[in-house]
């Protein structure tokens, strides 16, 4: 999608300073305007002022009877099915938790499932590459370790990891037995938080959230406790699996900035939040094959270089440069000078095609789940993952 013309509402950045403090960054701010093309900060400026009553978290469009508005300084202090202030709240607050939980599960159980297929001998082009935090994470699960093929480990440390998506009893997390501290896991079970199963508590909190389920306030936030606890552990998840299958982070130098990207290279740029693509990236860019053809274009090389959540993985491991954070990603494409942005999921804003469509940069998609109008799609699979 591109934009013609500059948007009635778009009015120019005075001063980007005020905006960013990356020089990098505040003059790209001012390349897009010369593109008209505008980026996460013209556009939070053109929806300014934002609605008073979403910004108190006082309106709830969860049932066909609304939307719903509440304005106490007004009088109307109850929504068409009679919900206060406080439970709507509420109920946001869960959903959003929800939400969240459901985006660190899912990547968490892509790279279970990923190491789930190497454990029981798949062809797919991944392997253990950390044997002994494989060891670790299996003797806090409890997992025997003894005289065992790491493979034989790893098949058992992924089914308890699948365990605690799938389980139907009123039994909690592996992970979080394993790694909360015993006077936290007593707190949580005081409360009557501690959460059974990654899926079932982000489906309880759909549920109790629904027109007409939970509406006191208190009840609903325990839950929200309660899937808020399942989001951290699910993150501890795709910690310890990324750790066994691509490397223990050690400390790294590496450069950061936009001017990290290389006018005489090929410049690709990952975005997203799963290594499991990422690293593919990083690995295909050294390759005889892939070289030879940024030769026979005329480019010096291929530069990788990454963006957001899953530039730090590829940072922390490979030291491959940082280009920028999340709210960089249209910036970096306003430089003109990247051929590809390849990205999985997550903080991957659609405003990234806008800009891309300025220049020759594909924007290629990766995943089923997170497709963007404007895209190159070249699905991802782990047995295609080479
Ligand atoms: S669930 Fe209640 S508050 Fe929400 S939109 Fe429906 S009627 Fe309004």
């Amino acid at each position: 999608m591109s934009y013609t013309g500059i948007p009635l509402a778009f009015v120019p950045i005075e001063k980007p300073e005020e905006k960013t403090l990356d020089k990098a960054a505040q003059q790209m701010i001012k390349r897009a305007e010369e593109l008209e093309t505008p980026v996460i900060y013209h556009r939070f400026d053109m929806m300014q002022p934002q609605c008073e009553a979403g910004l108190k978290g006082l309106c709830c469009r969860f049932c066909w009877m609304g939307p719903c508005k509440l304005d106490p300084a007004a009088g109307i202090e109850r929504t068409i099915c009679g919900c206060t202030a406080d439970t709507i709240v509420a109920r946001s607050l869960v959903r959003w938790i929800a939400g969240g939980c459901a985006a660190h599960a899912e990547h968490a159980f892509h790279v279970v499932e990923v190491a789930h297929l190497v454990a029981t001998g798949a062809d797919v082009p991944y392997k253990i590459t950390d044997v002994e935090k494989l060891k670790a994470v299996a003797k806090k699960l409890g997992v025997p370790v003894e005289g065992r093929d790491p493979k034989e480990i790893l098949k058992d440390v992924t089914e308890k990891a699948l365990e605690d998506y799938t389980r139907t009893e009123e039994e909690h997390l592996n992970f979080l037995k394993a790694y909360a501290p015993k006077k936290r896991v007593e707190v949580f079970e005081k409360l009557g938080i501690t959460p059974r199963s990654f899926w079932r508590e982000i489906v309880e909190s759909i549920h109790r959230t629904h027109v007409g389920v939970d509406s006191d306030p208190m009840s609903l936030l325990k839950h929200g406790l309660r899937t808020a606890l399942a989001d951290a552990y699910s993150e501890v998840v795709a910690t310890e699996f990324q750790d066994i299958l691509f490397g223990t982070p050690k400390p790294v130098e590496a450069v950061a900035n936009l001017g990290v990207l290389e006018p005489k290279m090929v410049n690709i740029v990952v975005h997203g939040h799963n290594p499991l693509l990422s690293v593919k990236v990083v690995e295909a860019a050294k390759s005889d094959e892939m070289l030879s053809l940024a030769k026979e274009v005329g480019a010096e090389g291929i530069n990788v270089v990454g963006v957001c959540c899953t530039g730090n993985e590829i940072l922390m491991r490979f030291g491959v440069p940082l280009a920028g954070n999340m709210m960089h990603q249209e910036l970096v494409l306003a430089t003109g000078a990247v051929e590809a942005m390849v990205v999985d999921y997550q903080c991957i804003i659609p405003g990234v095609a806008a800009m891309a469509d300025c220049f020759h940069t594909k924007l290629i998609t990766t995943m089923l789940i997170a497709r963007i109008p404007g895209d190159v799609h070249i699905e991802w699979s782990p047995e295609k993952a080479d």
